[in-house]
């Protein structure tokens, strides 16, 4: 049973306030790390309601209200809760350049117990910006009217699951069962051995790419990490015939999100952030599903689960909407390895 790799779906609305949809938010568990994507307006009571809770970093992507404007009220609740605790904040500069006073001469003027670390995300280049126990994260620029930044997350790579048959068989000694643990050959009694030979590979790590508030992308804008993503969660603020709205507010359509999914060889696609001028959805996913079958619009209350072998699409009340497999290749000689356990 692997670690969690869930993503909640806490608000997918856009600027403009519309029924039943708030501003945009997410919640991302890898492992034990707890991650707040963005936070616009009312995030901390959707995080109730969705029952999760206690953030360790938050990620914000732009400083456009809608995107952090829920950050005073969470950060409130939060120095109540966890007195002292420190809290991660990652957002390009211009958050706190131009809205600075959320974490100083507000915050100080309450005397409240919570350390806010600010990092400043560059929005020119890829960048790694932290990894911990359970995953790495980058941040990469996309193209908005102010400086915006999408974020990756890979979880960390597992071991290859090594025979003890092969091993015996080939007399392999445990000091030399480290590197071909972590995939890499080692030489005994003038033989090369291959990890393939005495061992499985771990499936490939799990991956998350979080696009919003962006026209779309040209392909050599797309950083080489998001080629196969399990799964995309890319902005569709308007309908394919509003294109020359999305270009002139610097937002994509439908189609440009099912687009850059299909370049990303992506398994799933999550569309989101649409405008409140559209009543009904549906026509939003199907237009994407023309280019892309496997999109889902990121209502409130969804959860996607990126297992071992599968992507699970649950509602709020667990019922699965949705299971994409999770194929990958595996070597010959590691699939002969698979047979024969089976067959036993
Ligand atoms: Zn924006």
């Amino acid at each position: 049973m692997s670690t969690p790799f869930q993503i909640v779906i806490l608000g997918s609305g856009s600027a403009y306030p519309g029924k039943q949809r708030h501003h945009t938010a997410q919640f991302l568990i890898i492992g034990r790390d707890r991650l707040l994507l963005d936070c616009g307006e009312g995030t901390q009571f959707r995080m109730v309601e969705e029952g999760v809770w206690a953030p360790h970093r938050i990620l914000i992507t732009h400083a456009h209200g809608d995107h952090f404007l829920g950050l005073p009220g969470l950060l409130l609740s939060l120095a109540s809760d966890y007195p002292g605790r420190p809290l991660q904040i990652y957002a390009p500069a211009s958050l706190y350049e131009e809205f600075g006073f959320l974490f100083r001469s507000w915050w100080a003027g309450l005397s409240l117990d919570l350390p806010i670390v600010r990092h400043v995300v560059p929005t020119d280049r890829p960048t790694l910006i932290f990894q911990s126990r359970f995953a790495r994260v980058w941040a990469f620029p996309v193209e908005h009217s102010i400086p915006t930044v999408g974020y990756w997350f890979c979880e960390h790579k597992a071991p290859w699951k090594l025979l003890p048959d092969q091993l015996e068989a080939l007399q392999i000694p445990p000091a030399l069962r480290h590197p071909l643990q972590w995939g890499k050959p080692v030489q005994i009694h003038n033989q090369k051995i291959d990890p393939s030979m005495v061992g499985v590979p771990a499936p490939p790590p799990r991956t998350y790419a979080y696009i919003t508030d962006t026209r779309a992308l040209s392909c050599t804008h797309l950083p080489p990490f998001l080629k196969n993503v399990d799964v995309l969660y890319h902005e569709a603020t308007y309908a394919q015939t509003d294109a020359h709205l999305a270009h002139h507010h610097y937002h994509s359509t439908t189609q440009d999100a099912a687009r850059i999914a299909q370049q990303c060889n992506a398994r799933l696609l999550l569309i989101g952030h649409a405008s409140s001028r559209y009543a009904h959805l549906n026509p939003l996913v199907n237009e994407a599903r023309k280019i892309f079958p496997n999109t889902f619009f990121a209502e409130e209350g969804l959860r996607i689960s990126i297992e071992e072998t599968q992507i699970l699409v649950q509602t709020r009340d667990k019922t699965t909407i949705a299971t994409i497999p999770r194929t990958y290749a595996t070597p010959p000689s590691a699939q002969n390895e698979q047979k024969k356990e089976k067959d036993r």
